[in-house]
Formats: structure tokens, sequence, C-alpha cells
């Protein structure tokens, strides 16, 4: 493709426009108090900050509706080929202040709020996120739609209304507690509900509500409605608003009142409850199975409400059904949605009558496919007993999908039914226990199956999925990740943003290549000196935060020390938590130890299920616990979990942070992305070479990172002999900390609580090897600090790390995806 007709990660500088020009109708004040007047029916001075908050949102969308509305026009008319981007999970976070600084307009609305006596950052408080996802694989989803309207790509995302979405943690004795997010408990000023683009969905059974769970009843037909509710994704500039489109279910006995004069009425009562429960939360995991028929249902109701409504709008604009891969791109973000390969081929061949190879190949071409983990517990396998129950055309397709693909896997391999085996779409199990395998049914469904970094896209062709890779090479690519430096940069971090932008001017924000013309200013003083000042400001801003909502106090003058992510022993939060009882003993036996004073943050949110996930954060609070009621240790180094890590905590953290861990087993963390958010706000990383941390490394220079650790290849090596008892017996610090840890040190009134943790961690083996990476990031920690005494050369490394951070735009990645598996272009909005 040449370049004038590529896409590039390039998209061209917004223009600043004033107000009374286009595109914007209305002005902000006025706006602001006639929805207070005639929203809220309140009188503008005594309005609560709730209120305040509604009608400033609505006065921004109010804004931003005719821009909306064009772009949507534009595409109709214009008729590009489409994105749509289909995903369970979109951890959006708050919009208010994105959507203000992406219209360009916060030097109006921060006038606005100064003229009425408003308390603009208060009022941006009062949103709740929109917490529709777990972690890295949602707020990805989010990401890309930001990196989407900002290159004017003609694209929408699609996922489900979650009236809960991901749970609220409380740490309660230093347990976790999880509490409902009814996120939707006020009316969400964003959304707009379309219920006259409602879609049907028919379902082989019905759903009752029975002793408080959904059960499935087979052989009872019934249909489910599906209501769209859609989200404005401002383009940095404002020039291209795109949508993302939410689900809600009900059921059509609720929608359509008059059925309930003929039908039964108590059984329409309770089909609607039971379908409203549908969409009703988010599953809290997002790595491992659960075998639950809920699920099921909700991601097929996400594929069949999005297929019908995009055919619908695709069948609006073209006749001839061999465009669709020419109009239509669906990127399935992991397995979750892999159901579209069979409902697209139903519908070519139900509705639209087509032959079985031309439906297909269309499938084919229509759908691509992103890959998230290796984790062999996390791939998706649904039981069949839901496919005969729920969908029972569905499985006919997949049967003979499977039919026609391993005839061709034994033409191409003969007699190797081993292999056959391996690549089936279905797993054979014991008495009817047979499973369909999603990742193998999206890889054969579609033409592209992509990793998320270079190194788990090479380990994704050449073990999880080996056979697949081999016989069908060239659908493998990778897509290695990346965040919008809008929301996680220039929002979050105005200071730092601020002194960028004085040094290379403001290009960077929408070329993020560009980030590289700092690289010079890492050896300008007065440069190191503002961004110094930047960390420091942002360090007190956020003790003050903390204090001020926690009543915790921490130094902002020692080392901020962050690991802030689901908690998961492969991501070893435990690791970092032994290296602080390594360093604790240090302090113990010798109190005139040099050690710069350091504050470890923790954050992360727990499976439910996850049992020891759970205790490890009650390790954490218990030893942070013990080292505040330690005198001798108080002051020098301080243990805190920041509870209800979301979007928007993340964001107040990034500024502040000095060191991010970014410490999995080699070889598990398929990208990861908070790695990314910490490089972009210039903080230094120790970690393993892992996922992007690996990719981090070459752009920055290793000498500027503190790697460590087993690569993934040594630890695939040394699976077979790897002793955990080794480590306890040759490294005596090792030996040490876990002795503590048995000795019911950390846990002096709850004799045992941590018995599960050592066991893990010695007699069952150490399945993600912390004891034996435990001693290289003591050295890599021990290198770290001794940096950090050098205040200048400090400045010069995180400067470096930002300047190198360019590649981890998503403008990146999106413009890769556009160009490489989508083939869609621009489509600007006059
Ligand atoms: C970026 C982000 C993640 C992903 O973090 P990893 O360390 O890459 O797992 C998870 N949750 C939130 C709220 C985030 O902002």
């Amino acid at each position: 493709m040449n370049e004038a007709t590529s896409v590039s990660a390039k998209p061209e500088q917004p223009a600043r426009h004033e107000f009374g020009s286009v595109p914007f109708s209305g002005r902000p004040d006025a706006l602001f108090e006639r929805h207070l007047l005639s929203d809220a029916v309140v009188e503008p001075s005594t309005a609560y900050d709730r209120q305040r908050f509604e009608a400033l949102a609505r006065s921004v969308r109010d804004l931003l509706s005719r821009r909306w509305i064009e772009t949507q026009r534009t595409y109709d008319q214009q008729n590009p080929k489409r994105i749509y981007y289909m995903s369970m999970e979109f951890l959006i976070g708050r919009s208010l202040a994105n959507n203000v600084m992406n219209l360009m307009l916060k030097p109006f609305i921060e006038r606005t709020a100064h003229e009425g006596g408003l308390d603009w950052l208060g009022l941006v408080e009062q949103e709740p996120d929109a917490g529709l996802g777990n972690g890295g694989l949602g707020r990805l989803a989010a990401c890309f739609l930001d990196s989407m309207a900002t290159m004017q790509l003609p694209a929408m995302g699609y996922g489900l209304r979650y009236e809960y979405g991901m749970f609220r943690q409380s740490i309660e004795r230093g347990w976790q507690r999880e509490h409902p997010d009814g996120w939707l408990r006020r009316q969400d000023p964003w959304e707009v509900s379309r219920r006259s683009q409602f879609v049907e969905v028919a379902l082989g059974c019905t759903f009752e509500m029975h002793r408080g769970g959904l059960q499935i009843v087979a052989n009872r037909p019934s249909t489910l409605i599906g209501i769209p509710y859609d989200r404005p994704v401002v383009g940095f500039g404002g020039k291209t608003i795109n949508s993302l489109r939410l689900w809600s279910a009900t059921a059509q006995d609720a929608f359509d009142f008059q059925e309930f004069s003929s039908g039964d009425f108590v059984g329409a009562l309770v089909g609607g409850i039971a379908a409203q429960t549908l969409t009703r939360v988010l599953y809290p995991d997002d790595s491992t199975e659960m075998g639950q028929g809920l699920r099921f249902a909700q991601e097929y109701f996400l594929v069949a409400c999005s297929l019908a409504d995009l055919v619908r709008r695709f069948r609006r604009d073209n006749r001839d059904w061999n465009l669709l891969p020419d109009k239509v791109a669906i990127q399935l973000n992991d397995t979750h949605p892999t159901l579209a390969v069979p409902e697209l081929m139903r519908i070519l061949l139900d509705e639209a009558h087509l032959d079985w190879e031309q439906s297909w190949g269309l499938t084919q071409r229509t759908l691509a496919y992103t890959n998230h983990t290796l984790l062999p517990e996390a791939l998706e396998k649904w039981p069949l007993r839901y496919f005969q129950q729920m969908l029972p055309r569905h499985l006919e397709i997949i049967y003979e999908i499977n039919h026609r693909f391993l005839s061709d896997v034994r033409r191409r391999y003969p007699g190797d039914e081993a292999r056959v085996e391996r690549v089936s779409l279905i797993e054979e199990g014991p008495d009817n226990k047979d499973k369909v395998r999603m990742a193998n049914l999206a890889i054969v469904g579609s033409h592209s199956t992509n990793g998320v970094a270079a190194i788990h896209s090479e380990l994704l062709r050449t073990t999880t999925v080996r056979d697949l890779a081999e016989f069908f090479p060239e659908r493998f690519n990778n897509k290695t990740n990346g965040v919008t430096p809008r929301r996680w940069l220039l929002l979050a971090n105005p200071a730092l943003s601020g002194a960028i932008t004085g040094a290379i001017g403001d290009g960077w924000t929408t070329d993020f290549d560009k980030i590289a013309r700092l690289k010079p200013a890492a050896e300008d003083a007065a440069f190191r000196r503002s961004f110094l000042q930047a960390k420091r400001d942002a360090k007190a801003r956020f003790a003050n935060w903390l204090k001020s909502t926690s009543g915790q106090v921490v130094d902002p003058d020692s080392i901020f020390d962050c690991q802030i992510k689901r908690i998961h022993e492969y991501k070893r939060q435990m690791l970092n938590a032994l290296r602080i009882v390594v360093l604790y003993n240090r302090l113990r036996a010798n109190p005139a130890l040099d050690m710069a004073p350091r504050t470890f943050f923790f954050g992360g949110k727990a499976a439910p299920a996850y049992r020891l996930a759970k205790l490890i954060i009650k390790f954490i609070n218990n030893l942070a616990g013990t080292i505040d009621g330690d005198p001798a240790i108080r002051g020098r180094i301080k243990v805190v979990f920041l509870p209800e890590y979301c979007v928007s905590l993340a964001e107040r953290l990034m500024p502040a942070a000095d060191v991010s861990n970014q410490i999995s087993t080699a070889g598990f963390e398929a990208s990861g992305t908070s790695n990314m958010k910490f490089m972009m706000n210039g903080a230094l990383t120790v970690g393993t070479r892992d996922g992007a941390t690996i990719e981090m490394a070459q752009e920055a220079g290793e000498e500027n990172l503190f790697l460590f650790g087993l690569t993934a290849q040594q630890v695939v090596d040394s699976r077979g002999w790897y002793s955990p008892y080794w480590h306890y017996e040759n490294d005596t610090e090792t030996r040490a900390a876990l002795d503590l840890i048995a000795s019911d040190y950390f846990s002096r009134n709850e004799r045992g609580a941590f018995r599960l943790l050592h066991d893990t961690l010695l007699k069952h083996g150490d399945h993600y090897m912390h004891l034996a990476d435990l001693t290289a990031y003591l050295e890599a920690d021990r290198a770290l600090c001794s940096l950090y005494a050098d205040r200048e050369a400090w400045a010069r490394k995180a400067i470096l790390n930002v300047a190198s951070s360019g590649k981890f735009s998503s403008d990146r990645t999106i413009a890769q995806y556009a160009r490489e598996i989508w083939h869609v272009k621009p489509c600007p909005v006059a």
C-alpha cells in the first residue's frame, strides 16, 4: 500500500476553534444553567454537586451532539469500510475531563466554572468510573476507541451495558471485600438510548429465575430483545465522534406490553426478570474458566445483537453480499465474541441463502481475532451441552466447519490422527463432556490471529496453538499493545505534559513518535530540574489526596515504588512482598543501614473466587501493619495497599510513580499496558523480560531499565528440575523471609493465616518460580536505589524513558491494525 492511501499513526493536528464558530451549538455557561433549571429543576445556586456534574456533562454532550450526528452522517454518505471492535469489556473510566480535553473545551469550561463559582476538579470527582471491564483487556479496548476516533477511522465499539460493572473493593481487617458497583443507579449523562434500533435474539431455550439463580430451560425457544445505548467517543480535536454501542437485554414480553394480556402473565414477568439478568453483571474474572451458562449466554447476546445491527447497516447501504469484507472489518477482542463465527455463517446461510463456500469465504475475510493469553486455564472451552440447549443450529454449523477443516488437515497430514485431535474444534471428554475450543474456532473462522507483544505472538505461534500456526502460517501476526497518550499523559499529568510541550511543542499529543525529540533534553540541566519538580509536585498531590481520602500519611520525599494491576500469582505481587520482607529484615538486623526512605504502593483486585490471590492481599496488608507497628522501622519503609484500583486511581498514581514493578514470571504476561503508562510518566522500570517490557527495553536501551531474572526460555528449560527448596537452603535471606512468614510474625493473632502462601512457595513447587528470581530482583533493587541517590542521573534515565515511549502509543498499534488487518482508511468529517 502506498503512503498516500495508508493509515499513518499521525493524525493531523486539530484545529483550535473558537466558540460561536462551527461545530459547536451553544455556550457552556448558558447550557449549564438551562440543564440545572430544566432537568434537575433546581435553583443553580442551591444545586448539589452531583446535579452540577450531570448538568455540566449534559452541556458537554449538547456541544458535541451536532458533530456526533455529522460524523455518523458522513459515514452513511461515504459508505467507507467500517471497523467494528467487539469486546465483552470496555474499561472506560470517567468521561467528563477526557471529553472536555478532546473537544479542546478546557479553557471555556474552566472559565465557566470560575465565573459560576464552581469547583471544576470537585465536579470531575462526582463522576463514577464506568468500570465495564476487569483489567488490561478492557482498558485496551477503551484506548483503541480513543485512537480510532482521533485518527478519524470509521469505527464503532460493541459491548454490553452491564448494570453492575467491576465490583468495588474495600479492605476489612486486611481482607478484600466485594461490593456491587451500581454505576447506573443514577442516570448516566453520556448514554443515549436508541430503543427504536432494538434487535431480536432467538434462543433454543428460555431462562427462569430459580432460587436466585438463572436456570436454562431447554426445548422452550424464546426471544430476547437487545436495546442499544450509544456513548460518544470523542477523537482528540473533536473532529470525529464515533460511538460505543452497548447492549442491554430485555425480554420480548417485558418489551411488548401487549403480550401481557394474551400470554401467561406470571411467566412473562419471570421471563422479563430473567432476561434483564442477562446484562445485569460483569463477570469479575479475567483469566480462569468459569463454567457458567449465564456467561455463555452473555457472549452470544453480544455477538447476536452486534451482528444483526451491523448486517442491517450493511444491507441498507450495499446490495451485494460479496461486498461484506470490503465494507466490514470485525475485530474479536479475545475469544469472548467467537460465536461471531457460527452466527455470521448462520446469517449468510439461513437468512441470505448463500451457499456454504461463499458464506465461509465471507465470514473468514470479515473476522479477525486477537489472543490475549497463553495461560491454558484461560483458553475458553464451552460445554457442548450449552450449545445443544441454547444454540442447536450453531452447533450444526460448528460440526460442519470442523468436518471440512479436519478433512483438509487429514489431506495435508495423512495418518496423523494425533494432530487431527489437537486441532479439532471439539475436545472430546468422557460421558458427553465434550467441549468446543473457542480459540481454535476463532483461528479457523478468521483471516488474522494476532498476539499483543512480540514475545507473546511468538510463543502463541510456537507453543500454545502451534499446529494451527503451522497450518495457517499467513494468518499469524503481532500487534504490540499501546495506550492513549492523551488520557495517560496529557490529561493525567499536566505538569510533565506542560514541561514536555515547553521543550518540544505539542505535536506529540497526536504524533507520539515526536516524543523522541525529548532525548536531548535529558542532557539539559534546566529540563531535568523541571522534570524532577513535576514529579515532586505530583507526589505531593498524591500524598495529599491519600491523606484526605483515607487518612494515610506518606512521605513525598520517599521513593514511590508501585505495583498496580490485577492480583494474580503469575504477576507475582508475592515476589514484591518477599523483597520487602528481605529489606525489612536487613533494617532490623542493621538499623544503621544506609537506605533511602521508600513507600511501596500496591493496588489491585482479586477475583472473588481466587483464594490465593485474596490471601496475597491479606498478606500485603498485614506486612504493612507490622512495619507500621515497628518503631525502629517506621519512616524508613512503608507499605500501602490502595483499595479500589480502577482507571481513575491509575490516572492519579502514574504521575507520582518513581518505580514501576513489572515482575511477572517470564512467558506469562502477554503484553502488559501499565508498564507503558508508567514509562510515559517518567517512572523507571524494574522488571522481568516479559511481554512488552522487552520492547520497552529495546526502545530505551537495556541500560535504562532494571531488568532481572529468568527469561521465558529459562523458565521452560528449568521447569523439570526447578526446586524452591534449593533456594531456601542456599539463599540465607530467602530462608529468613520464608521462616519469618511461617513463624506467624505477620499474623500474630491469626495463627497459620499464611500457611497456604508459604506452602505454595515451598511445598507445592512454586509454580511461578518466585524464589528463583528473588535474589536477582534484590540485586536490581540495589542498583536502582543507588541510582536514586544521584538525582541528576536518575532524571536523565527517566527522561530517556519518556522520550523512548513513542512506540507505545495506541495510535501506532491502531495504525498497524488498520493497515495490516483491517485495510481501513480514515474517513474525515467535513
Ligand atoms: C492499565 C490498566 C490495567 C492493566 O495493567 P497491567 O499491569 O498491564 O496488567 C488494569 N487495570 C487498570 C485500571 C488499568 O488502567
